[in-house]
């Protein structure tokens, strides 16, 4: 199949889904608050800048959170879409290079964000449990994606947070279609 030199693969993505797969993998059975671990948790309205990103309050400790609080995700001016095919494309064996050109970001933000998530990587895999909520399997891989000048990724943030939550989400890119074991 050729591939198209204008296809701006992280448009094609669906925020609203990218935010959905963070939820579902994240909480399977419901919010439950990251500070104390109560499921007594009440939607706060949304993000400003991100209008899928859910806010909540905690009614047991008072504390507020959103979907990617305490997350490897979180502290970073990369859209979550970014974060999702950086993942896609690791699973693929492409190169920071690769992953840098196809995502329009410096070589050196890449490297750090897939350090980040190999790091997640190392720790315990689950289940691998296949959802459907990010349908893009039939995605080949493009050349020239348009530079994005805005998105520089800020240095910091929760480094050391690299999460159960992207563990899970990077095991299932590897896996890429199914399980091994039927
Ligand atoms: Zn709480």
């Amino acid at each position: 199949m050729a591939a198209s030199d204008s296809v701006n693969l992280s448009g094609l993505m669906d925020d609203a889904k990218c935010f959905a797969m963070v939820r579902e993998h994240r909480w399977p059975e419901g919010v439950r608050c990251p500070a104390c671990d109560s499921g007594a948790v009440i939607r706060d309205g949304c993000d400003d800048t991100q209008p899928h990103r859910q806010r909540y309050r905690c009614k047991a400790c008072a504390g507020r959170f959103d979907d990617l609080t305490g997350t490897v995700l979180a502290g970073h001016h990369q859209p979550l879409r970014v974060w999702v095919l950086c993942l896609y494309f690791m699973g693929l064996n492409l190169s920071n290079r690769q992953i840098a050109s196809e995502l329009g970001l410096d070589g050196s933000d890449v490297q750090i964000m897939t350090e980040q998530l190999r790091r997640g990587l190392v720790a315990k895999v689950p289940a691998v449990e296949l959802t459907g909520e990010v349908e893009i399997d039939e995605v080949y891989v493009v050349a020239g994606h348009k530079g994005q000048p805005a998105a520089v990724a800020k240095r910091g943030g929760s480094d050391g947070a690299a999460s159960w939550q992207v563990r899970r989400a990077a095991a299932r890119w590897k896996r890429t279609s199914r399980p091994s074991s039927v």
